[in-house]
């Protein structure tokens, strides 16, 4: 299978090759040039095995150029009980009401961005010898909180790699903060940065994009590559885990093989939901893909009337991470929508680039509508389904699951759709307990997050989960705040080269 890139179809290089360099040498993200079939044999196959050999099974159809020991290899290291606080490694929880959570936040951060980011390093580094190259590889990560110590985590002592992190000093939480600026292992670094998201993100593409930089690095034995969720090594393994869940339901007997089920996916920058629509794609019966936004609704827009408008205020939330103007990975669907315009995808992302603003085809239209859904809710719905959920399921969610599960109620009042429906479940609560508290609690007794933790262990009568519970007492390592142009200057510190 050779991969394309979305700005230039005539672009054909292996998965490998997609993997170690992250984006296309045109700004374009690779793709798959087509896209493999699953029939439903194989779907009811899924049902009797363990989480890594339906990761194995689904990997295997898209990174062909992987020797079956690799895989075996790769997905071993990533889903493991040392890793992972359940054998299941991604579980679906089925409440009173009959709603179904696939529970994505098991792993070594509590959140979901550990599914991918636990296996990418190894595709990586596997991908890296593959392709015969001896230069050392830099990933620059920007990210909205959860993703940064994702990847420090999963990318930590990985030989032949090191990673530097760029969060916005505005929008994450203190105990995402705090896990990533105490961040061990001897090939990282960490550095906020003035301003939000989109400031740190657009800061690591304008490095990934300078020729001049990218050669100065190539002559000290360095290249650039990135963890963030445009590479395909992320996106590819978020696909397992629908076909998990649809597997795990079929093993329970809660569904027959071949019904379609709902998924509502809590959205940012589009890659969880992308994976769910190559899942259909590839022959997983799905009904409808519903994204949910926060009031950062540009994707509802999008999704309502094919106008795609970045212009309108950033909203800072209780679900920081999607807390997202420029959803990245959307570029991928508008290719394959478009059935591989890549004059057409070019054009809207310049577009995006000048004005902020595209418009898509009725076509287009139409074929996005066929699949998805779209909803916002406010943080104040958000709070009021937590508590809601709570009360009547004794389950607690966090607030990014709580804002699926509120777009899902709106979608289910709106539409009397009564297909079974998976919320896809993308943190623990404690991840966000301040949040989380303040709405199944009338008083909060902590004066900082840490205590919360304790008191949302006592509320919610559940354990802390292992990673957060020693956080507190841990050294601070990175102490560092830039300027958006002084992130250069960070990285070539890091690399001696400055
Ligand atoms: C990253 C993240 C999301 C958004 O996922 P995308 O793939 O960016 O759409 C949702 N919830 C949590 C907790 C996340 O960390």
């Amino acid at each position: 299978m050779q991969f394309k890139s979305t700005r230039d179809k005539n672009v054909a290089v292996t998965s490998a090759m997609a993997i170690k360099t992250g984006l296309s040498p045109d700004g374009g993200l690779f793709l798959p040039e087509s896209i493999p079939y699953v029939d439903l044999n194989t779907i009811e196959s899924l049902a009797s095995m363990s989480y890594n050999e339906r990761a194995k099974k689904i990997l295997g159809l898209f990174l062909t150029d992987f020797t079956d020991a690799e895989l075996t290899d790769c997905v071993n290291r990533a889903y493991n009980r040392e890793k992972f606080e359940t054998d299941e490694i991604a579980p679906v929880y089925k409440t009173v009401d009959g709603v179904y959570y696939l529970e994505l936040w098991h792993g070594p951060t509590c959140a979901f961005k550990d599914m991918a980011l636990q296996i990418l390093p190894h595709l990586l580094s596997k991908s890296i010898k593959k392709t015969g190259e001896t230069k050392e590889v830099v990933i620059l990560v920007a990210t909205s909180g959860d993703t940064g110590k994702a990847a420090l985590e999963g990318f930590k002592d990985v030989d032949g790699t090191r990673i530097i992190v760029f969060y916005p000093a505005e929008g994450v939480s203190d105990i995402q903060k705090r896990q990533m600026i105490t961040q061990e292992g001897n090939n990282v670094d960490v550095s906020a940065v003035v301003g939000n998201f989109d400031d740190a993100q657009s800061g690591v593409k304008k490095i990934f994009t300078d020729k001049e930089y990218s050669e100065m690095l190539a002559r000290n034995g360095f290249m650039l590559s990135s963890a963030n969720s445009i590479n395909w090594g992320r996106l590819v393994p978020q696909i397992v885990y629908y076909f998990s869940a649809y597997a795990n339901l079929l093993k329970n007997k809660e569904i027959n093989l071949g019904d379609k089920i709902n998924f509502v996916v809590p959205t940012g920058n589009f890659g969880n939901i992308l994976a769910g629509y190559y899942a259909k794609e590839m022959g997983l019966p799905v009904n409808k893909l519903i994204c949910a936004s926060n009031e950062n609704n540009v994707l509802t827009d999008f999704i309502d009337t094919g106008v795609y408008d970045r212009n309108r205020q950033f909203k800072t939330t209780i679900s920081p991470s999607m807390d997202i103007l420029i959803s990245s990975n959307l570029e991928r669907l508008l290719f394959i929508a478009t059935n591989g315009d890549d004059v057409k995808v070019s054009a809207w992302m310049e577009e995006l680039k000048n004005e902020g603003k595209y418009e898509v085809t009725d076509e287009v239209k139409k074929k996005i509508k066929e699949t998805f859904v779209a909803g916002c809710c406010s943080d104040a719905e958000t709070l009021a389904e937590i508590k809601n959920v709570e009360a009547d399921n004794s389950y607690v969610m966090d607030t990014h699951t709580a804002v699926a599960k509120k777009v899902y109620e709106d979608y289910k009042k709106a539409t009397g759709d009564e297909t079974k429906t998976v919320i896809v479940s993308t943190a623990s609560p404690f991840k966000f307990a301040d949040s989380v508290l303040s709405a199944i609690k009338d008083e909060i007794t902590s004066t900082n997050e840490f205590q919360m933790l304790a008191e949302l262990s006592d509320a919610a009568n559940a354990a802390i989960p292992k990673p957060l519970a020693n956080l507190e007492s841990k050294p601070v390592i990175f102490t560092t705040t830039c300027e958006k142009d002084e992130m250069y200057d960070v990285v070539s510190q890091m690399l001696n080269l400055a």
